[in-house]
C-alpha cells in the first residue's frame, strides 16, 4: 500500500511530468472507480494541468477549478504513459488523455477494485470527507507538543499510528518501520509513553519518513515503477536478523496484514502470540 513517501514521490514525479499540459478527454474504464458524477469526469477535457499534489496518503490533480482526488488504496498506481492504454487493459480504471499524446492512468493490479477518484470543485476539496477528517502530516511531523497531544490516546500504537484522523500518512508498512526505529512495542498505549519514549517516536517519523523519501529522491526516475524499492528494515522481514541487534525478526498475521517487530528491543524479549498460529492449533 503506498504511504506518504511513496504517495509524495508519485506527487512530486507526475508533477513535474504533467503541470502545464492539456486534457483532450477523460474516461473510466474501471467502472466503479469513479464515486462522484457531478461535475462529470469529462469536464476535465480542455482544461490545463496545474500539477499533482499528496494530500495524506491521497493524490490530487489540479486542473483549473477542478480538482481528481485519487485514492490508491493497497494495489493502484497513478502513473503517465508516452502513448494511450489498450482498452483491454483490464488493470485501467481512469484515463485521463493528454493533447500531446500521453496519457495520466490510474491503474490497479489484482483483481480487486477498491482504488478510487473523486472529480471535485477545487474550493471544496478542504471539506470533501476524506480530506476534512484527516490529522496532520506524519512527515514533516508537526512540533513536539503537538504530537504528543495527537498521540495521547489509550489505544495501542500500531493502529494508533495509522488512524489517518489522528496523523496522515502513515499505513502497515512505515508504522513497523516507525516503531522499531523508537524501539516501541506496537502494543504499547499512546497515552501510556514516557517524554524519550515520545521524542523517539517523533523523531522516527522525522528520520524514517524522512528518509524514504530521499531514497526515492535518489532511485525513482521520471517513470513512477509499479513496485516502489523501500527502503524497509523489518517489514516482510520476520524470520531474518534485526540489522540492529541480530535478534530473529517475529511476527504476527492478521487477517490482511502482517505486524513485524524485534522482540529483543521492542518488547521485552517477549515473542508475542501469533494470532494466525494459535488459530490454527486450536
Ligand atoms: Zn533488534
Amino acid at each position: 500500500m503506498p504511504e506518504l513517501p511513496e504517495v509524495e514521490i508519485t506527487a512530486r514525479r507526475l508533477s513535474d511530468g504533467v503541470a502545464g499540459a492539456c486534457v483532450e478527454s477523460a474516461l473510466a474504464p474501471g467502472l466503479v472507480a469513479l464515486k462522484t458524477f457531478d461535475p462529470p469526469l469529462d469536464a476535465l477535457a480542455g482544461r490545463e494541468l496545474d500539477g499533482v499534489r499528496r494530500i495524506g496518503k491521497m493524490l490530487a490533480v489540479d486542473a483549473g477549478e477542478l480538482t481528481l482526488l485519487v485514492h490508491l488504496m493497497s494495489a493502484g498506481r497513478l502513473q503517465l504513459f508516452d502513448a494511450r492504454a489498450s482498452l483491454r487493459d483490464r488493470a485501467s480504471r481512469i484515463l485521463v488523455r493528454l493533447e500531446d499524446g500521453r496519457e495520466l492512468r490510474l491503474r490497479e493490479f489484482g483483481t480487486q477494485q477498491r482504488a478510487w477518484a473523486r472529480l471535485l470543485r477545487s474550493d471544496v476539496v478542504a471539506e470533501d470527507e476524506y480530506v476534512a477528517t484527516l490529522g496532520p502530516d506524519a512527515y514533516p511531523p508537526p512540533a513536539l507538543d503537538e504530537f504528543a497531544k495527537l498521540v495521547a490516546q489509550p489505544r495501542h500504537l500500531h493502529p494508533l499510528l495509522r488512524d489517518q484522523r489522528t496523523i496522515a500518512g502513515i499505513g502497515r508498512s512505515w508504522v513497523d518501520e516507525l516503531l522499531w526505529t523508537a524501539r516501541l512495542s506496537p502494543f504499547q498505549k499512546g497515552s501510556d509513553l514516557d517524554e524519550d519514549e515520545l521524542s523517539a517516536l517523533h523523531a522516527a517519523c522525522d528520520e524514517v519518513l524522512g528518509g524514504a523519501l530521499a531514497h526515492y529522491e535518489e532511485v525513482v526516475g521520471d517513470t513512477i515503477p509499479d513496485k516502489m524499492p523501500m527502503p524497509l528494515q523489518v517489514h516482510r522481514r520476520a524470520g531474518e536478523e534485526c540489522p540492529r541487534c541480530g535478534t530473529r525478526i517475529e511476527a504476527i498475521h492478521f487477517r490482511d496484514y502482517v505486524m513485524c517487530y524485534c522482540p529483543e528491543e521492542q518488547t521485552g524479549g517477549r515473542v508475542l502470540k501469533d494470532r494466525r498460529l494459535s488459530r490454527l492449533l486450536k
